[in-house]
């Protein structure tokens, strides 16, 4: 079970949580433990996931494939 990092966003706790891909889909871990918020940003740091011919600079998740401008 891949394990995600997430940064709050109204406290800068970091946090990590272990969740199925379908726990992760459907918004789970999206919640900061120390004050409840919803308002964290995802930290990718490749933890438990081997993007082994992935190289490069470039990210493979659709949420950062169209570089439409999140900032
Ligand atoms: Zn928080």
């Amino acid at each position: 079970m891949p394990s995600y990092e997430y940064i709050c966003r109204q406290c800068d706790a970091p946090y990590e949580v272990r969740l199925s891909m379908s726990a992760y889909a459907a918004g789970e871990g999206a919640t900061c433990p120390a004050c409840g918020s919803t308002k964290v940003e995802r930290r990718f740091t490749a933890v438990g996931v081997m993007t082994g011919s992935r190289t490069g600079g470039t990210c493979a998740a659709p949420s950062c494939g169209g570089g439409s401008g999140f900032t």
